[in-house]
């Protein structure tokens, strides 16, 4: 072996060693694929601004920062789950440090030694060396998982309906990084072959791998090592100028579009605000939603998590998550080079470069590349948001092609038109006459806000509370619960309108406003604060869609003032309930509203309550099937999604099922009956099981105390 240059305490590495004359060729071909990658930006650029309208998503720039350190930087969203986010993460930060190490090293070459300050020397390149290998090493690792994952492990979330949807451009992805990556260790290999300082055992990849070399002589070596030099250099340059061509370019969209995250609350919905002057509502065509909606699919990473817990795609239904952003993407894909053909062509004012490029066949967005089962499976569960690994928004584009159908197009199911029309006539989706909305507080002596405007809360009782038999019994336990621990509460009677959840997820955006205004201008005339709900739905409404009218309130759920009124000790549990329960998160209480814990804390607090948990719970718990105005739609394909989530539940050997929403209580219960497992098994709210262990109903009901 040759004598190293460095003497023992002067450790570093000759750069460009064996391939100095390489050099300005290096800066050529690195300028070329520079060139390419940035003219692919450029182009997808120009994509991503042909279609669609504007939407401001610049503001905020601290919020918008902070998301994108947390989820682009630190990949807080991707480690949720321990092996795709293990697997990324090594490749993510070991590909961070080694571009940043080869950025460190070409300054260090081309700027710093010419000026004196060389740093990469001695105990610094010691451990610069040893860093660089192991980020090598931990990019191998995640290569090789990615690899074992996507080509031999098979989850179908990297597929669609049990069948793979790897592409080429995956292959080549893995592979462009696996030969970076292997040609790097065999390149320092080879240097370390023929140089052989004794330090460059802490490049310990390349020092272990120039073993293999050691019988192979320095000429033949030197050859080897210019052609591997060549090949990683290739590799690396191609890597960079492929980035925008294929699946590599979320790596800019992905952060790009956590950069522009929703800074809305939870799943709130944007409202249609031109009501009088629109010709055609919600979205029938790809240019009727915004640029960001459109640069959301260009940042799907295609990695299936938001399709893992879809209620709808688990359930047999032609919706995922995944598959739609796609379909999206493939679309745009399709229509934007006509647009911005013709974009051109307008601003050069040039009728010839408008037939340059001939516009694509034509094909609907909604009911073509949308399919309408699909688009009506939804249940708005809100999992694919929560769990999407790059801040895609699908729940409102979903919404908004159901508008367009409902209300330009007045084209979507038949049992959902005779629920709006319910709504419209008597402001519950069951139809059953408005004049009967409080008949269930006839006994119960509760204020109408008429008859007491002073009341601290007004309990917001909705639609469920009010008409539904078994909705009917949670809002008379917990019109006790508040009564016996003496919270002063009114409701507003047959004043009280439907909170139009169901009317905006299913699309009737129109009918939605309007019961909106109407409750929000009854709440306002009598001054009112702060609501309960017992219903998730209402509540949601409430508190992040009303606001876009002027309403705003302090909007609770039952289950958050309960708890509260438990910890204070404003009631007492004391009578055992005996049972083994499990919780069933609501969508709208959980993901929507981040309440996880006060169910459960209220639960531990009763005596003799045994609590297990479901296997999907808490931000990954599984949909009922009701939301997304579901509750109203038949559900004919596939399985019933209620049914799933009661075996669920029947398989942790629960014998009752703990709920907070209405809606969730009348699927559960369906889906025990549907299992047979009457017998054996119930599903009750939370009020109801408090009021229970209360032990209050015989010795003074609250109805008796106030009537009198
Ligand atoms: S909101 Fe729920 S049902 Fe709808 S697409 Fe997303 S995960 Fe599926
Ligand atoms: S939408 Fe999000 S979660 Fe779903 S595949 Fe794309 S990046 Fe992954």
């Amino acid at each position: 072996m040759e004598h190293s240059p460095f003497t023992v305490g002067n450790e570093g590495r000759q750069v460009f060693w064996n391939a100095e004359f390489f050099e300005p060729f290096l800066f050529l071909f690195t300028a070329v694929a520079l060139a390419i990658f940035a003219y692919g930006v450029y182009r997808r650029w120009q994509l991503w601004v042909a279609i669609g309208k504007p939407e401001q998503r610049m503001d905020h720039l601290r919020e918008r920062v902070q998301s994108l350190f947390v989820n682009g930087l630190l990949q807080w969203k991707t480690f949720q789950e321990p092996y795709p986010g293990i697997m990324h993460g090594l490749i993510f930060f070991g590909f961070f440090v080694l571009i940043f190490g080869a950025a460190f090293d070409a300054t260090e070459f081309h700027i710093a030694e010419p000026l004196g300050w060389a740093f990469l020397r001695g105990t610094v390149y010691i451990v610069f060396s040893f860093l660089m290998d192991l980020f090598g090493v931990a990019v191998l690792l995640g290569v090789l998982l990615a690899i074992y994952r996507r080509y031999i492990q098979k989850p179908d979330r990297l597929g669609y309906q049990g069948k793979p949807d790897n592409t080429p451009d995956d292959a080549i992805a893995l592979l462009l990084i696996l030969g970076i990556i292997v040609t790097g260790f065999i390149i320092e290999a080879l240097r370390i072959r023929v140089t052989c300082p004794p330090w460059e055992v802490w490049s310990f990849g390349g020092w272990y791998l120039a073993k293999a070399f050691a019988c192979v002589d320095i000429g033949t070596t030197k050859v080897l090592h210019k052609l591997t030099w060549w090949t990683h250099t290739f590799l690396g340059l191609g890597f960079i100028a492929y980035i925008p061509y294929s699946r590599l370019i979320h790596i800019i969209t992905t952060p790009a579009n956590h950069f522009m995250a929703s800074l809305q609350p939870v799943g709130a919905i944007e409202p249609i605000r031109d009501f009088e002057t629109a010709e055609s509502f919600g979205v029938g065509k790809l240019e009727e939603f915004t640029s960001k909606q459109i640069f959301d699919a260009d940042a799907c990473t295609r990695c299936g998590r938001c399709q893992d817990g879809c209620p709808a795609y688990l359930s047999g239904k032609p919706l995922s998550p995944k598959k739609l952003t796609q379909d999206l993407k493939n679309y745009w894909l399709e229509q934007a080079p006509a647009a911005v053909a013709a974009k051109k062509a307008a601003e050069s004012g040039s009728a010839a470069a408008e037939g340059a490029v001939a516009p694509p066949e034509e094909k609907t967005l909604v009911g073509g590349t949308i399919d309408l089962h699909e688009l009506w499976a939804c249940t708005n569960c809100l999992y694919c948001q929560e769990n999407c690994s790059a801040s895609i928004e699908h729940v409102p584009k979903i919404i908004q092609m159901r508008q367009y159908k409902v209300l330009t197009e007045a084209d979507f199911a038949p049992e959902l038109q005779l629920t709006f029309r319910n709504i419209e006539n008597n402001s519950n989706p069951w139809g059953i006459g408005s004049h009967l909305r409080a008949d269930w507080a006839k006994e119960l002596g509760i204020p109408t806000l008429a008859e007491d405007p002073n009341v601290e809360y007004l309990f917001y009782v909705g639609c469920s509370g009010s008409f539904d038999d078994r909705g009917k019994k949670v809002s008379t336990a917990f019109a006790k619960i508040l009564k016996a621990a003496g919270v002063s509460f009114g409701i507003l009677g047959t004043e009280e309108g439907c909170c139009g959840d169901s009317a905006m997820r299913g699309g009737n955006e129109y009918l939605y406003q309007t019961l909106a205004q109407a409750n929000i201008e009854v709440m306002k005339g009598y001054n009112v604060k702060k609501i309960i709900a017992t219903c998730p739905h209402g509540y949601n409404a409430l508190k992040k869609d009303y606001p876009h009218f002027g309403g705003e309130f302090e909007v609770l759920h039952h289950t958050e003032i309960i708890a509260d009124l438990i910890a204070k000790g404003k009631i007492t549990l004391k009578k055992p309930v005996e049972g083994l329960f499990t919780y069933h998160d609501s969508c709208f209480l959980g993901r929507y509203n981040d309440i996880y814990d006060q169910p459960r804390n209220i639960l531990k607090a009763v005596p003799g309550l045994k609590l297990t948990e479901m296997e999907r719970n808490f931000e990954k718990s599984f949909c009922c099937g009701a939301g997304g105005a579901r509750m109203w739609m038949e559900e004919d394909i596939g399985d019933r999604i209620n049914n799933m989530r009661t075996d669920q539940a029947i398989a942790t050997g629960a014998d009752r099922i703990a709920v907070g929403c209405p809606f969730c209580l009348t699927m559960l219960a369906d889906g025990i009956k549907d299992r047979k497992k009457e017998e054996a098994m119930a599903a009750l709210d939370i009020a109801e099981i408090v009021w229970k262990s209360m032990d209050l109903e015989e010795e003074k009901p609250p109805v008796e105390v106030c009537t009198v």
